[in-house]
This record gives structure tokens, sequence and C-alpha cells, in this order.
């Protein structure tokens, strides 16, 4: 199943976007890893990669479905998740775009490692290829965008060193891979340090 095709339930309520003073650092964060082609759009105009932020302890502000199409993001691209249930592969978000498809993926981070404020889901192949099965990695059975992923996620933080490395790769998402952090600072960080 190709990346940009929703498979899971999104409850969308359509919003104003939040204010600039929270999403400046997401905005700036997201068009330098679009410029480094590690979100953006496949040669089929798929939108691939995805980034967010904590916000109100439980809920996340994540790039939209779709956007990784967009030169420049802004304020319009982005939405809070509010709440979600990884087994029915459902979530309810908030904002002027639908949540990106791979929201489940970010939900699995937030509710199991509690200083993470920050992830960034990237594509790279050459990355992939190199850290697989190096890094915390996750089995192919389990692609992207479904509770499987979320679940395998959230099992690489009791049965590996996760914690430690704080990026991950996905066998069954090709050139999948996630930083997370407790602020976006980190994340990019440890991304560029095996980059
Ligand atoms: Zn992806």
């Amino acid at each position: 199943m190709k990346e940009g095709v929703i498979k899971f339930k999104c409850e969308w309520i359509e919003d104003k976007p939040l204010p600039l003073s929270i999403l400046k650092d997401l905005i700036i964060t997201r068009n330098s890893l679009y410029s480094m082609n590690l979100i953006g759009t496949d040669k089929d105009g798929i939108g691939y990669g995805n980034i967010s932020i904590r916000y109100n302890e439980n809920q996340f502000i994540i790039s939209g479905s779709q956007t990784g199409i967009k030169e420049k993001a802004d304020e319009n691209d982005f939405t809070t998740v509010t709440s979600y249930e990884i087994e029915k592969n459902l979530i309810h978000c908030k904002g002027p775009v639908q949540a990106s498809s791979e929201s489940l993926t970010h939900a699995a981070i937030y509710s199991a490692c509690e200083e993470a404020n920050a992830v960034i889901h990237i594509h790279n192949i050459e990355l992939w290829k190199k850290l697989k099965n190096i890094i915390p990695t996750t089995p192919e059975y389990a692609e992207y965008g479904t509770p499987e992923l979320a679940f395998e996620i959230i099992k690489l933080f009791a049965h590996s060193d996760l914690m430690k490395y704080k990026i991950l790769a996905m066998s069954g998402h090709p050139e999948g891979i996630i930083s997370f952090g407790k602020n976006l600072e980190e994340a990019i960080r440890i991304l560029n340090s095996y980059t």
C-alpha cells in the first residue's frame, strides 16, 4: 500500500490554524527537512515524511496529510491530534488540515516515552539500508500507518535500546526512519548524527 493512501480513520474537526508562536520552530524544521529531500514528494506525486511536537500533555501537533508536496509549509499545514485509539486505527484531530496518515506511529512514541516532545519521520533509502537492523528496527510485517507498526514501536521501547538511540528504522516501511527527542533540536541532532 502506498504512502498517502489514508487507510486509518481520521475524525477531523476543521478549525483555524494554531498561532505562529506555537508553530514557528515546527515550520522552520519541516522546511529545512524538505530542502534536504527528507520530507517531500516521490516520483508518483505522493507526499512522504512528517513531523510533530507534543502539545497539552497527551496531544500532539503534526503536519497534515499530503502536505509533503509543498515546498514551503506554513501554519495551515499543521493540525492537532486531540486523541487516538491505536487498536482502532483511529485518531481525532482539529485544525485546518487532516492529520498525516502516519499519526499513530507518532502517537506510539508519545505514549511510550514521557520525555519525547518531538518526533521526526523521514524517508531516505540510503540511510534506511544502512541503519536497518543496526539501530532498533520494527519487523517487516508491520507496514506504515497500521496499528501493528504502532504496537511494534511501543515494544521496541520495552525490548531494545531505543531510549538510548532515540532513532529507529521500519523494515515494513521502505525508506522509513523515525527520530525523536526532548525537543525538535534533539530529534534533528540525532538524525544528523547518522547522515
Ligand atoms: Zn513514511
